[in-house]
């Protein structure tokens, strides 16, 4: 039984002040979600003040980035303590933008997965293919050298505390979302390779995400698709209502997983 998961990601949008209230508008519209886990992750600024206001409530704290280190001469970046200690529980590893245009590296972000798991938060590892990538039919082969490299030298019981999420590149931020089959089909290949990866049990354990153009039109048909765990939210959660619809269509396939429907 996996608890579905909505995280957002509101990328490098928004002061401290804007984030306040769009963290306030999701807390008020989801003041006792069920059915579904949600995690807010602001930019790095935002982290201190947004962690007060969802204070003890139910929603979780999670971060866009980190580095692998601990502390050192790393200028401008940010460690997994120094996002512990502000309350994060999930990162967000490897999104394809940090992969793209900060040149991310698939051992970098092994680094990562490995340094956020060692301070005690779960990772959310992104992979997904370039519009290139899938026109050549290269869709599983890419996400899988991306799962395989992001994983790399983790034990099972390591895997059983991530998070993954398929973002098909061509559909981030775009308004092109995968078709549900298709975005299915994909989840169904990433958690076979989580058992061989791991056991079979791990792979059951595993949540995996769909994101690319997620809206509240279209959050319930991709996640009623059997191995669609939930989503990862850009553009549609810098509107709280928006984050907010998304959520509760989510919920529907929680409450009837919760159920054993
Ligand atoms: C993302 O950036 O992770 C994402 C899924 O963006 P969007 O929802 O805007 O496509």
């Amino acid at each position: 039984m996996r608890t579905p998961l909505v995280v957002a990601n509101w990328k490098m949008n928004g002061t401290v002040a804007e984030a306040r209230a769009l963290a306030a508008g999701v807390r008020d519209g989801l003041r006792r979600p069920r059915g579904v886990e949600v995690v807010l992750c602001p930019p790095f600024t935002a982290l201190g003040a947004v962690r007060e206001l969802l204070a003890a409530g139910p929603i979780a704290l999670g971060a866009q980035n980190s580095h692998w280190e601990a502390a050192g001469a790393f200028t401008g970046e940010i460690s997994p303590p120094m996002l512990a200690e502000l309350g994060c529980r999930y990162v967000l590893v490897g999104h394809s933008e940090r992969r793209k245009e900060f040149g991310e590296t698939d051992e970098q972000i092994n680094r990562k997965v490995r340094a956020v798991l060692a301070t005690g938060m779960a990772p959310i590892l992104c992979v997904g293919e370039t519009a290139e990538e899938r026109a050549q039919g290269l869709t599983f082969t890419t996400v899988e050298g991306q799962l395989r490299a992001g994983l790399a030298g983790l034990a099972a019981a390591a895997i059983g505390f991530c998070v993954l999420a398929y973002e098909p590149v061509w559909a981030i931020g775009t308004g092109q979302h995968a078709a549900p089959a298709q975005a299915g089909e994909v989840h169904g290949y990433l958690r076979g390779l989580l058992s061989e990866l791991a056991t079979k049990e791990v792979a059951q354990r595993v949540r995996v995400l769909y994101g690319g153009s997620v809206k509240p039109d279209n959050a319930a048909a991709l996640t009623a698709e059997p191995d669609i765990d939930g989503a990862l939210v850009g553009g549609a959660s810098l509107s709280p209502q928006g984050f907010v619809a998304i959520a509760k269509k989510v919920a529907h396939k929680g409450v009837t997983v919760l159920r054993g429907d």
